[in-house]
């Protein structure tokens, strides 16, 4: 069994890599690694979110290699929607479709499906469903369709942004069925409020999510 110890950066409970060791059974999320949120540049950048993009790509190949699948969420709304600041939620404008901001960030590998949300003006935090912000019942996206397919059984989710895209994927992965971790090495919270992101990864942690620190051989 992995051996715990408490994480530096989210103060919580993390085992190895041994909890993500990849086979076909298995499912590497690439959550919205898009400009928006990943380069200085974009419109909700997240800090550190460039600095991650290498490390994913090692979880990539990683996974690729021991023939898991990859999957890749992208955030890609309306010009207008009630997600939007501008027009009544609370997010700066983001990830509008057929924009720079939209795209998968250029040094990304790219290599397995992209599932995009938020599409018709749902606010789209979780890789599997879609909210429409002033109510409703989500609607499923087509990645668990897609994954249990394939024959996934467990999930290893990294990307952006750790306390609200990556924490709404991996909470529905485990609703769904999935055995679900988390790369902490792989992630970057928004923080609009000072510890969102320790505080997220510690509802993750409770919620049965396996969080995974950093492998070694990059510490
Ligand atoms: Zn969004």
């Amino acid at each position: 069994m992995a051996r715990n110890w408490k994480s530096a950066d989210s103060g919580v409970w993390a085992v190895s890599e041994s909890a993500t060791r990849y086979g076909p059974d298995v499912a590497l999320v690439v959550v919205d690694l898009q400009n928006d949120f990943a380069d200085p540049a974009g419109s909700l950048s997240v800090r550190g979110g460039t600095e991650i993009v290498p490390i994913v790509n090692r979880e990539i190949r990683l996974a690729l290699a021991a023939g898991a699948a990859v999957a890749y969420t992208q955030d890609w709304h309306p010009d207008h929607t009630p997600h939007f600041a501008q027009d009544g939620g609370i997010w700066p404008v983001h990830c509008v479709h057929d924009t720079w901001g939209a795209e998968l960030h250029a040094d990304l590998l790219v290599s397995g499906p992209i599932v995009r949300k938020g599409t018709h003006g749902e606010d789209g935090y979780s890789g599997f469903s879609m909210r429409n912000p002033n109510g409703g019942v989500p609607v499923p996206t087509e990645l668990d369709g897609e994954l249990a397919s394939g024959g996934v059984k467990r999930l290893v989710v990294c990307g952006l942004a750790t306390d609200y895209c990556v924490k709404a994927t991996a909470l529905d992965g485990v609703r769904l069925g999935y055995e679900t971790a988390i790369l902490l090495d792989a992630v970057r919270a928004v923080d609009l409020e000072p510890g969102d992101g320790g505080r997220a990864l510690e509802a993750l942690a409770e919620a049965g999510i396996t969080l995974v620190a950093g492998r070694r051989e990059v510490a």
